[in-house]
């Protein structure tokens, strides 16, 4: 998303490079800050575009990056290529659809103001059809906390209605989804994901700021105009998945005869079950639906001891392109922080790696991916398709949006308490 802010610094990168490389001789090369403004200011120039997947500003950028990468003495890591291929399909919804919802009180949801709704179908034409509403807490299946917010549900054609964030994150009980810090589970991706899996018709996470971290604003910009999606492949899909604003949610449940503040403090409690709202949603999204294909940017240091054993840096290098702005001129979201500043960083590791003597005892594969905002396409795309056997790649550091506001002790990692990995971070973090 536009503000989701991943602070793995570039003093932390620098760190972890130099726990990485111990004991080796210093590399002739260092981090150059003017390395680092210039890559930022090249990428968010207007030229660019705002770096769109399969925009002309995407041509620019994976060039760049693959001759950066050629300068510093990378090897183009797919058979002889910087880039790889990731087919997508865009598809661009219409924004005129409202949400009716029929029950005892009728209700009329509108699109961005109310609601923020897209199709992962590739389809011209995706409809919820008089679909039941059933709230489903947080959408959370966790059996490691035995925690189910499905028990007992059949999703099957259903529209759930969940709560962004995790139980963690309400209760701020640390043994519980890991407190105040955010899990997977409370990524909306997650959320898409459970519900998918469960065959639900469609999914509506409740946006809520703080829980969320970002404005109904993001969701807004976010949301609208193409949007990209992996090819669907024989994975299901619902046929609606958004987000509704907290003001229509509230106004939602309390159609049911229900309380949305309510009906959140009981699904932070174990044990919660979903609630049927008795009302049912219909929803027609009409699409443009168009095949196109982007790149990620591969290149490898060859390890000296162990190079069939890969470690991976990565960061994206798409933002939201160009679109209207509120007064119907083109808007360029320049993207300098998002990503442009992590792709900085990326080219300064890859740099310093390749001269580093001698070579990293690993393989270290950097790797610039596309569609991100989309919803971690090119990452996606790469984890199923990867360019070395994912039984030997041992970690993957990525770095989506560098700090750029001065020093800190402070760190936020998504996708903490997966790894051994934390534990080197607190380290770099206590120096
Ligand atoms: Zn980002």
């Amino acid at each position: 998303m536009r503000n989701a802010v991943f602070l793995t610094t570039l003093v932390s990168c620098a760190t972890v490079l130099s726990c990485a490389a111990a004991a080796q001789a210093p590399g002739p090369a260092r981090f150059d800050e003017a390395d680092i403004r210039a890559t930022i200011r090249t990428l968010s120039s207007d030229e660019f575009g705002g770096r769109a997947p399969a925009s002309a500003g995407e041509k620019l950028t994976t060039e760049y990056i693959a001759s950066q990468f050629k300068r510093y003495g990378l090897l183009p890591a797919n058979h002889g290529s910087f880039l790889q291929e990731v087919p997508l399909v865009q598809i661009t919804a219409n924004t005129d659809a409202a949400l009716t919802v029929s029950g005892a009180t009728p209700l009329t949801l509108s699109f961005g103001r109310d609601l923020i709704v897209s199709t992962p179908r590739p389809q011209t034409t995706v409809a919820l059809a008089g679909s039941p509403l059933v709230f489903a807490g947080y959408g959370i299946v966790a059996p490691e906390y035995q925690w189910n917010d499905y028990a007992g549900l059949d999703a099957k054609g259903k529209t759930v209605v969940v709560l962004v964030n995790d139980p963690g994150y309400a209760t701020g009980d640390p043994k519980l989804f890991h407190g105040k810090a955010m899990t997977y589970y409370g990524r909306w991706t997650y959320k898409y994901e459970e519900a998918a899996r469960r065959g639900a018709a469609g999914v509506l996470i409740v946006h809520e700021t703080g829980p969320a971290g970002y404005p109904w604003e993001v969701v807004q910009n976010s949301n609208t105009g193409p949007r990209e999606e992996l090819p669907p492949g024989a994975a299901y899909h619902p046929s609606a998945q958004g987000w509704l604003s907290h003001e229509a949610a509230g106004k939602l449940f309390a159609a049911a005869g229900l309380s949305l503040d309510e009906l959140a403090r009981a699904a932070a409690r174990r044990g919660f079950k979903p609630v049927a709202l008795k009302l049912t949603a219909s929803l027609t999204l009409h699409n443009e639906v168009r095949p196109i294909v982007s790149h990620n940017v591969a290149a490898l240091v060859k390890g000296s001891r162990h190079p069939e054993q890969v470690v991976v840096y990565s960061a994206h290098w798409d933002h939201f392109g160009t679109r209207p702005g509120p007064d119907g001129k083109p808007q360029i979201f320049h993207g300098a922080i998002d990503n442009a500043s992590g792709i900085a960083g990326l080219l300064e590791l890859a740099m310093v790696y390749a001269a580093a003597r001698p070579a990293p005892a690993r393989s270290v594969l950097f790797i610039a991916t596309t569609a991100e905002e989309q919803g971690l396409l090119g990452a996606a795309y790469y984890a199923s398709h990867p360019l070395f056997p994912l039984s030997d790649t041992v970690a993957d550091l990525n770095m989506d949006v560098m700090n750029v506001y001065g020093e800190t002790r402070d760190m936020t990692v998504r996708g903490q308490f997966m790894s051994t990995l934390d534990d080197a971070l607190k380290q770099a973090a206590q120096r």
